[in-house]
């Protein structure tokens, strides 16, 4: 049985993998943005495409 979640948790945005708008689980991350840039305390935003598993991040400036 999988544990469906609600709607709320699905965030639908253009995946450049997929070509397409899929749903994306969404999440601000202050450890991507060490790990892409490691003198940089900005977190960012992570998208992870729910149909290839495509990661997204961008930088958020302000949160
Ligand atoms: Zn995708």
């Amino acid at each position: 049985m999988s544990s469906r979640r609600s709607a709320l948790d699905a965030h639908v945005e253009y995946c450049p993998a997929c070509e397409r708008d899929t749903e994306h689980r969404v999440a601000i991350s202050l450890l991507a943005a060490r790990r892409a840039n490691p003198g940089s305390r900005e977190p960012h935003r992570v998208a992870v495409c729910r149909d290839c598993g495509a990661e997204t991040s961008t930088r958020v400036s302000q949160l």
